[in-house]
């Protein structure tokens, strides 16, 4: 267990120097993190890349596209806590959250504890490009993403099921259970999100089934705009951790208003982690990128896995900074 240490202000110095002068102004940006707490391995870090890559093929299309085409590719794939293999709720069900927001102009969609769907972010697009309205939840956007033709889909993975059969147990005996709440395994998926920066405009996008043993119809901070994601004329920001904390904090919101104020995207998410920490002595991640295609990526958690894409290539030894260590005491 940590504990924040509360002598820690909110004050900000560089962890990474480099980090502050790699501007990369007149280049379009695809970011993405696949989540709190997930593996670094090889194998997760190769579909991150090929999702960015499909961002990138799609990006002439636009950015919505773009990031739609990225989550897609998670959603899809049983590592991530999104889409098929997301977590599963207290009554062993399956129910996703997500959202877009484009910050050029400013239109965002969610749907949030929508079921049998397994590419909700593509629901959330449709809503946004096909409707005025801003958040469909539960029966509501199913019946939305079937009228649109989304098919009834299982996701439901085996690994996801048996860890929450584990966790019943667990329960009935009275334990905690051994279940990672973020990926529901240990060291497995968990939330992901992309932010874009095409050289016009900045948008962000995430996908999530939440936290493990949620309640059910529990919607977390994927779809609250200025919690959990956010986008303006001057950043776009994607959150992962348990999602209250962020909605509470307006974390996302709060990355923005730094960068608004000239705050480089890394020292910003730096400020919210510890904002967050102080607040709710929370765990978390963060990724921005603001109007001059610079990053800011940092956590304080066990892992955060961060792929960076400019003009179609893979930024290589790219790390999100971990604040682990300066925010928590074991
Ligand atoms: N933020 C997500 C939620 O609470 C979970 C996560 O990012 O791990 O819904």
């Amino acid at each position: 267990m940590f504990h924040y240490k509360t002598s820690l202000k909110i004050a900000w110095k560089p962890c990474i120097e480099a980090k502050l002068t790699a501007q990369t102004k007149g280049m379009n940006i695809i970011a993405l993190h696949g989540g709190l707490d997930t593996s670094r391995s090889r194998s997760f870090m190769e579909i991150l890349e090929r999702a960015a890559l499909d961002g990138f093929v799609l990006l002439a299309e636009g950015r919505v596209p773009a990031v739609e085409a990225v989550l897609n590719v998670l959603e899809d794939s049983p590592n991530f806590n999104c889409g098929f293999g997301a977590v599963l709720n207290m009554d062993g069900e399956v129910e996703l959250d997500a959202s877009i927001c484009d910050g050029e102009t400013s239109r965002f969609a969610a749907v949030a504890a929508i079921r049998d769907v397994r590419r909700p972010i593509s629901v959330a697009r449709r809503l946004m490009e096909e409707t005025s309205q801003v958040i469909l939840a539960g029966d509501g956007a199913l019946k939305f993403a079937r009228k649109h033709g989304f098919p009834k889909d299982n996701c439901i993975s085996e690994e996801q099921l048996d860890a929450w059969r584990k966790a019943r147990e667990s329960l009935a005996r009275g334990e905690k259970p051994a279940q990672n709440l973020y990926t529901g395994l240990a060291y497995h998926g968990d939330t992901v999100g992309c932010v874009v920066w095409d050289g016009k405009g900045l948008t962000a996008a995430s996908s999530t089934g939440g936290c493990s043993l949620k309640l059910p119809g529990r919607v977390g901070d994927t779809p609250s705009l200025g919690g959990g994601v956010y986008a303006t004329k001057l950043s776009a920001v994607v959150c992962t951790g348990i999602g209250e904390s962020f909605v509470e904090t307006l974390t996302a919101k709060f990355v923005d208003e730094k960068i608004a104020g000239g705050a480089h995207p890394q020292q910003a998410v730096e400020l919210a982690l510890r904002r967050l920490a102080e607040l709710k002595g929370a765990e978390g991640g963060i990724l921005a990128v603001d109007a001059q295609g610079r990053i800011g990526s940092a956590f304080n958690a066990g892992q955060f896995p961060v792929v960076v894409m400019e003009e179609g290539r893979v930024r290589q030894g790219f790390e999100p900074v971990n604040l682990r260590r300066a925010l928590f005491a074991h």
